[in-house]
């Protein structure tokens, strides 16, 4: 957000000065650098740039982040320790958002980052309402539901990107055990840890399959769609560890 807010002052300092005959170039170059401290985030601000062997909370925190760009059929191992599964996760973001892709997380890909999230830590294009549903009760679940209901969304994120920056809407998130009892969850259902959305497209441009089919590219353990019993109407897509896929109706799939 608050790099946002300085593009845009600057921008407006570049037409002014653009005026005055001021080449723009030199003022863009004096954006970039000045856009780009370490600690501009009200979430969280790196304090170093991350490589592979790298270890630690900010390894941790890069790879809740970058979850949704591992090659498919994985799921990232956030467990704080730079390797090459995360390398190729910062690789994939980095190429996706037009950085320098090289796999190595510095200002740049920091900044993305940064302008991605919002001060609660959630990614700029879902929230933590919106998750929190919850058959009208509101999240009820603590701390551990909370931060899988971040990693669950930030997954989201990198999907949405991937399907073009279409909007997608979250239809059922965390879901407490009376709730998911209510709707037939199963007792063992994803949606009880927070690590589970239900998506389905918010315009025209995508469909429920291919929110699935690309699903398989965000980073998911479980994806459930058309196919699979009582999914027809949405995408179910969570964290779990495992590979569990099934949305075999899906042309393509
Ligand atoms: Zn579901």
């Amino acid at each position: 957000m608050r790099r946002k807010r300085l593009t845009h002052a600057f921008a407006a300092v570049a037409l002014v000065l653009g005026g005055l005959g001021v080449a723009t170039v030199t003022v863009t170059a004096t954006v970039t650098a000045t856009a780009s401290p370490a600690h501009a985030d009200e979430c969280y601000s790196w304090p170093r740039t991350l490589a592979s062997g790298a270890s630690g909370s900010d390894v941790t925190q890069l790879q809740i982040r970058v979850a949704g760009w591992v090659p498919r059929g994985q799921v990232m191992g956030i467990d704080g320790a730079y390797g090459a599964q995360t390398t190729a996760a910062v690789t994939n973001f980095q190429k996706a958002y037009g950085l320098t892709a090289d796999g190595v997380a510095g200002p740049a890909t920091f900044s993305t980052i940064y302008a991605l999230q919002d001060p609660d830590c959630s990614p700029a294009h879902f929230s933590y309402a919106e998750a929190s549903y919850n058959c009208g009760r509101g999240f009820t679940g603590g701390a551990t539901e909370k931060e899988n209901m971040k990693r669950a969304l930030w997954r989201a994120e990198a999907l949405r990107h991937q399907l073009g920056d279409h909007p997608l809407k979250v239809t059922s998130g965390y879901r407490d055990s009376t709730c998911n009892a209510s709707v037939g969850g199963a007792s063992n259902s994803v949606h009880l840890t927070g690590g589970a959305l239900d998506l389905v497209p918010g315009d025209g441009a995508t469909s429920i399959c291919s929110i699935a089919k690309q699903a398989r590219y965000a980073g998911f353990g479980g994806i459930f769609g058309p196919g699979y019993p009582a999914h027809d109407d949405h995408a179910h897509v969570d964290i779990r560890s495992s590979i569990a896929w099934d949305a075999d109706a899906c042309a393509g799939w």
